[in-house]
């Protein structure tokens, strides 16, 4: 073993009030690191609640030609970016404090509130309903079918829960437990105000990775990417979910880089089914076979929690005049994607460093 873990104390504080202050937190984190570092903030339209800018932040720290890169994203899904603060933060100080030092010939490239409309309204998508990890298609071309989301939707909003639940038993036994996550979370690009909708053009958060990509001419690079999400899986853990191919060199370099904890929902081995759209083809397409997209997700309550939450969340915003419930919705969102729960703040931190420093020694 030649990773280092940086065995230093776990500070559950650095998870965030609010989206203000996790980017503020996360700021002067930044500012007290040395070394080469270039800040690229890109504005998103809108404001939050309290009419703060809504900003994804982003920071190359090492050598402009450094020639490998681990990227880490944060909130990817607007409110998973408490949890995403909360790591990039401790990575900062971590790298302040010498406790992990930047190989030579790498970067780090960081980005904090990818969707930060989502972020600070806590939800999970953007200002248009809008779920950036179902965006990343064609829009050139006839979107993908969900017939399964369809054959669901009379039920999905159903005031009544019982009756709901007993339209999703129904589905389960007539085509399976798989079949029906699919219906719902693999992806639709019919109905704007229901879950997990793709959207009809680039969102915020694919527009700052196609920029960056650019930017950086990252297509030229060794690349680790390390995107950060909560609210699926067992309670605190981080698994690592990889959507490359399974005979693809990007799931050859996962399982080499982060070994036998690797998942591939193509393979079934996942807590996630496969998903159309996701953000990681975006950067499948321009990686070369040294390099792999990982997504880190760690785990909450169960998976028909997550349905009941975020349906109730979408509800809330297909209706007018429904701002006190939405305010009142917060609390339960937030505790879905970080819960209020010491040993989960604390799970997520430890596996995090774990997994960053297995993806700087792999690169
Ligand atoms: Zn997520």
């Amino acid at each position: 073993m030649s990773s280092h873990f940086p065995f230093t104390a776990i500070d559950t504080t650095l998870f965030p009030t609010d989206y203000a202050a996790g980017r503020q937190r996360w700021l002067a984190q930044l500012a007290q690191l040395s070394g080469h570092q270039r800040h690229l903030p890109y504005p998103c339209a809108g404001v939050g609640p309290t009419g703060e800018a809504l900003i994804t932040d982003t920071v190359w720290l090492g050598p402009e030609q450094a020639a490998k890169v681990l990227v880490v994203i944060a909130g990817t899904h607007g409110i998973e970016g408490f949890a995403g603060s909360a790591i990039e933060t401790d990575m900062l100080g971590l790298l302040a404090q010498g406790h992990i030092t930047i190989p030579d010939h790498t970067a780090v490239l960081m980005i904090h509130a990818l969707t930060p409309w989502g972020y600070a309204w806590q939800r999970r998508c953007d200002a248009y309903g809008v779920d950036l990890n179902r965006n990343v298609v064609d829009f050139a071309q006839p979107l993908p079918a969900n017939a399964g989301y369809e054959q669901l939707r009379p039920a999905l909003f159903l005031s009544d829960v019982r009756q709901r639940q007993a339209a999703f038993a129904d589905f389960i036994s007539q085509h399976g437990r798989e079949a029906f996550e699919s219906a719902i979370s693999a992806g639709q690009y019919t109905d704007p105000v229901g879950p997990f909708y793709g959207g009809r053009a680039p969102a915020h958060g694919r527009l700052v990775a196609e920029a960056l990509i650019d930017h950086y001419a990252l297509h030229q690079r060794d690349l680790a990417v390390v995107d950060l999400h909560t609210g699926l899986g067992p309670f605190g853990y981080g698994e690592i979910i990889c959507d490359h191919d399974p005979d693809s060199a990007g799931a050859a370099v996962a399982s080499r880089w982060y070994g036998g904890s690797v998942t591939l929902p193509l393979l079934g081995t996942s807590t996630s089914v496969p998903k159309i759209g996701l953000l990681d083809f975006a950067w499948h397409r321009i990686m070369n076979a040294r390099s792999c997209y990982v997504t880190l997700e760690f785990g909450t309550y169960r998976t028909l929690e997550l349905f009941e939450v975020l349906l109730q969340d979408h509800l809330l915003w297909a209706q007018p005049d429904q701002s006190q419930a939405r305010t009142a919705h917060r609390p339960v969102m937030r505790q879905h994607f970080c819960p209020d729960d010491v040993a989960w703040r604390q799970m997520v931190l430890v596996r995090a460093r774990q997994v960053l420093v297995q993806a700087l020694h792999g690169l």
